[in-house]
């Protein structure tokens, strides 16, 4: 298969530091493949209540600034919906999805009576109170059966599945399931047990990223997933969803983070949300500092296609293998 890269930003701003070092790295390790390699862009607006009007056109101007052109034209997952049904359709065939009527209010009350407080990122776990029925509630989400699909999940070369009986805990479900970043190395998520059943898209319409992702990435050939570390938490939850779908693993590298002044990860909160790309000696400035959190060194070059040109090289050394 053609190998091919891709950047991936939603809409809910315009391009930023952080976003930025996503966008440079998965060019860099596109380019640094050779000239049959293929660097993607796709404006995952599937969400559709966090995207602002025409903020997708802002950050394809961005990028185009930084000289970061994609090889073939964008993408955008609104008008890819169709694909997303069809996926979620051969989930409920299999019995791999359904749907779910618990409120925020209903899945705290659960895992309450139940004396669990297990919380990922703000996210409770979802305790499969909708697996036998709705119970009489309008659906508000289609969720996969994450603990179903664990339960008979066979093993697949190259993504270990762990058998790991931790203290009772996940009895009955699967183990872990393993990957190797190509930065972080091996990563591993119960993901029934950290995460539970998860939706795949909102009973009133929108797509969630997990299914949308999976299903852009396999269909678009995507072979090689670069992008930023606060995304490294989703693999697991897309592998197990690739797997269900009978599709491909790519190879996975998350890039790191663009801290804020106070050492957190940037946010509108600590400040430098945002990156000044309307000239051309500031698109190379924007460029070098996503360049130096990536761990290559400063340019001297005067353009911004010959600073990306002449960190193709130093990218090849760094990072690219596969594991
Ligand atoms: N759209 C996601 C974001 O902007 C990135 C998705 C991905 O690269 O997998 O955070």
């Amino acid at each position: 298969m053609r190998e091919t890269g891709r950047f991936a930003p939603s809409p809910t701003g315009p391009l930023h530091a952080g976003s930025l070092v996503a966008a440079l790295a998965s060019w860099l390790d596109v380019r640094a493949r050779g000239p049959q390699a293929r660097w993607l862009v796709r404006i995952e607006d599937a969400d559709t209540e966090r995207c602002l009007p025409g903020m997708g056109e802002h950050i394809l101007q961005q990028l185009a600034e930084c000289a970061l052109l994609p090889d073939e034209p964008p993408v955008w997952q609104t008008r890819r919906t169709d694909r997303y049904e069809a996926a979620l359709e051969r989930l409920k065939a299999r019995g791999l999805a359904y749907p779910c009527g618990c409120s925020r209010k209903d899945i705290n009350e659960a895992l309450a009576r139940l004396g669990q407080r297990h919380e990922r990122h703000g996210e409770r776990v979802y305790p499969g109170t909708c697996r036998d029925g709705l119970h009489g509630k309008p659906a508000r989400a289609w969720r996969f059966a994450t603990e179903k699909f664990e339960a008979d999940l066979p093993p697949t070369p190259g993504v270990p599945w762990e058998e790991k009986e931790e203290d009772g805990h996940d009895a009955g479900t699967g183990g872990e399931l393993c990957f190797t970043d190509r930065r972080l190395g091996r990563q591993c998520q119960n993901v029934s047990r950290e995460v539970g059943d998860f939706v795949l898209r909102r009973a009133d319409g929108p797509w969630a990223y997990q299914l949308a992702v999976v299903v852009d990435d396999a269909e678009q050939g995507v072979t090689d997933v670069v992008r930023g570390e606060d995304l490294t938490d989703n693999t697991a939850r897309q592998i197990l969803l690739q797997r269900a779908l009978g599709f491909a693993t790519p190879s996975y590298l998350h890039t790191p983070l663009v801290r804020g002044a106070d050492g957190d990860k940037l946010s509108k909160q600590n400040g430098a949300t945002s990156i000044d790309t309307g000239s051309p000696s500031a698109a190379l400035a924007a460029l070098d500092a996503a360049a130096r959190v990536l761990g290559l060194g400063p340019t001297t070059a005067s353009d911004c296609p010959a600073a990306l040109a002449g960190w193709v090289p130093e990218w090849r050394a760094l990072y690219n293998s596969r594991p």
